[in-house]
């Protein structure tokens, strides 16, 4: 019973953790790639450079309209590890992480140049334990519920309370990365009019290793020329951002309560 109990508590300590409080949302937006590390290529750039202008303009966007407070991962073009990228994001607490990409077909694929539409990735099962060990490292479960009298409760690796709170935070972080993921999905179609390719798992770096609800977008495929086309503009920006920038807004009036 008493175990019973002291679950129960670490349940509410868990759920209230990954509630955010609602001063200071902070997010941290990832331009893939930079520097030596071009990225895809298309016809006109690479992907690098669209990755970086739609980062720069979604965290402008998301600091006016969401009062966000927002760090990037790079704001020039430069090199920076995918463990560095993952170090901002846990070293500031972030409340969300979104790495902006754009996708690309093989050179020898037949039709490379008409495949196009968004992809939105969440972390996937292969890196799932690995993930687990970054929170149980990097959260206090507790700590965000500061003021409240509840004790904080670091991990404990030979407590079953610990170990079982510890996996439900991690199931509470990917369930709202999946909700962010699929709201994403829905409005670059909706708002950019991007083919709503679908919501996949992948065990990228960025995503395994963040310790917060985190999403990879793929905008679209800069081997299309169409949409690279769209992409380098400034209408399909604009687009991409808003769409991005609404579904930020829904997910914080959601769990930023
Ligand atoms: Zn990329």
């Amino acid at each position: 019973m008493k175990k019973k109990l002291s679950i129960t508590i670490l349940y509410t300590l868990v759920i209230s953790s990954m509630t955010m409080m609602a001063s200071a949302f902070t997010i941290v937006i990832d331009a893939g790639h930079g520097g030596d590390d071009f990225g895809a290529q298309g016809l006109h750039c690479f992907e690098k450079n669209i990755n970086l202008d739609v980062a720069l303009q979604l965290g402008n966007s998301l600091s006016k309209e969401q009062q966000a407070r927002v760090v990037y991962t790079r704001t020039t073009d430069k090199t920076v590890s995918l463990q560095d990228r993952t170090l901002i994001a846990n070293g500031i607490k972030a409340d969300l992480f979104i790495s902006i990409h754009c996708n690309s077909m093989p050179h020898d694929a037949v039709g490379r140049e008409r495949v196009n539409g968004s992809t939105v990735y969440v972390m996937g099962q292969k890196t799932v334990d690995d993930n687990l060990k970054q929170i149980q490292r990097n959260v206090v479960i507790g700590d965000i519920i500061n003021g409240n009298n509840l004790h904080q409760v670091p991990y404990d690796i030979d407590s079953a309370e610990s170990n079982i709170a510890y996996e439900m935070c991690q199931n509470s972080i990917m369930s709202q990365s999946v909700y962010l993921a699929n709201s994403i999905l829905n409005n670059l179609n909706i708002c950019a009019n991007r083919k709503k390719i679908g919501l996949y798992q992948g065990d990228f770096v960025v995503l395994t290793h963040t310790v917060m609800p985190s999403v990879l977008i793929e905008l679209d495929y800069i081997s299309c020329p169409e949409s690279e086309r769209f992409m380098m503009s400034d209408k399909g920006v604009n687009e991409i951002v808003t769409a991005i920038s609404k579904s930020v807004s829904l997910f914080i009036n959601k769990f930023n309560k």
